[in-house]
């Protein structure tokens, strides 16, 4: 049996969560969240971050922090986690739906400027399989035309652009500690903050809209209210699960390196043959192994394929299913054909299964299944 994903917990992972039970450190912003900012300040250079409950509200704290109101408009991909739009609906902003590039399904670049109109607020750029979008372009469009952009990078942790970490490349970048991500604290997220001007209010909005870190910091001796604001901060508890993870960082990028890259060695026979298009890295992108994705001739064989390898107990998933053409794409007035690439790549991406928990040796049994049934 190869599980689709299985998050790497050690006696690491263990000790710490039980110091927080032994010693009370179970609301947020304990010693283990500053160690988790520590670690991102060593070795990402991110200075200003704060932890969230999960990638989710991490989207939702810059969509609040952007003061989106009803009327915008928001270009973001329908390929992506609903989250993503979801964050923005809340708001009262309207999505506007941007088709996907062929070769890494990240946001189209080349289309966004068309859909640019006088109530255009924000991009959405989704980093999808961790890989970063075409950043450069995106800001340049975005500075043009005065638009903030909002990087989910929920899935791009440890993935860099040109040289630069990934999450730290637009105005806010959002991070997922989500079981399923690379580095995990059960549910949890992050907010990168890279315009230093917005840290204060992100910081009350984060705290029911008081400024309570104000006391904790010793700048008043008594917080009240400043903002709207939700209960954003994860407790230490799950914040000591990341830490661990953190220290872990090496290895377990190195394990899950180890999958990816038997996975795209073992499958360049079946891309020769036509039978599949293995995951495309852009040269300029440094990856974290968070996906490996294949692309299959079409919704049928992918069918096919994915039962097939359950009955040999090997676990793919379908991902993304597009959010333009979901039911609540449609009741916002989209149509299938409005994202034809998004539309045809929903019906035939798999994404295999990748953990840290996988060897190189499991990695090779799938790709030999896959040799196999698409023979
Ligand atoms: C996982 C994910 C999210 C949501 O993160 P959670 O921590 O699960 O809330 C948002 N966007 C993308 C692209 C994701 O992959």
């Amino acid at each position: 049996m190869i599980r689709f994903n299985k998050a790497s917990i050690t006696e690491l992972e263990k000790q710490y969560v039980i110091d927080c039970m032994e010693n009370s450190i179970l609301s947020g912003d304990g010693k283990y969240t500053m160690k988790v900012y520590d670690w991102f300040r060593t070795n990402m250079g991110i200075e200003n971050m704060l932890l969230t409950t999960s990638g989710t509200t991490a989207l939702e704290m810059a969509s609040i922090l952007i003061d989106l109101e009803e009327g915008d408009e928001v270009i973001a991909p329908s390929f992506t986690f609903s989250s993503t739009i979801n964050a923005f609906l809340l708001r009262g902003a309207r999505p506007v739906f941007c088709d996907i590039r062929k070769d890494t399904m990240n946001i189209d670049e080349t289309r966004i400027e068309g859909l640019i109109t006088d109530r255009t607020k924000a991009i959405y750029a989704v980093d999808y399989a961790g890989i970063p979008c075409a950043m450069d372009e995106i800001n340049e469009i975005a500075d043009k035309y005065g638009l903030f952009v909002i990087e989910d990078a929920a899935q791009a942790v440890g993935s860099s652009y040109k040289g630069r970490t990934a999450g730290t490349l637009s105005e806010f970048g959002c991070y997922s500690f989500h079981e399923t991500k690379n580095y995990a604290m059960g549910e949890g997220g992050a907010l990168v903050v890279n315009r230093e001007q917005y840290m204060d209010r992100a910081e009350i909005i984060r705290e029911k809209g008081t400024n309570r870190r104000h006391v904790l910091k010793g700048l008043v001796d008594k917080y009240t209210w400043h903002d709207i604001g939700s209960s954003f901060l994860p407790s230490d508890m799950l914040a000591a699960l990341l830490a661990a993870q953190l220290e872990r960082y090496d290895e377990i990028m190195e394990k899950r390196m180890n999958v990816w890259d038997t996975y795209h060695s073992g499958l360049m026979e079946l891309e020769n043959k036509e039978k599949l298009v293995r995951q495309f890295v852009p040269d300029y992108v440094q990856h974290n192994a968070h996906m490996y994705n294949i692309l299959l001739p079409n919704a049928e064989i992918r069918t096919e394929l994915v039962a097939k390898l359950k009955e040999r107990g090997i676990m793919a998933y379908i991902c993304y299913v597009p959010l333009h053409s979901a039911p609540k794409g449609m009741q916002l007035g989209y149509n299938p054909q409005d994202c034809p690439v998004t539309e045809d790549y929903g019906n035939r991406v798999l994404r295999l299964p990748l953990h840290a928990e996988m060897t190189s040796e499991d990695a090779a049994e799938v790709v030999e299944a896959i040799r196999e049934i698409l023979k």
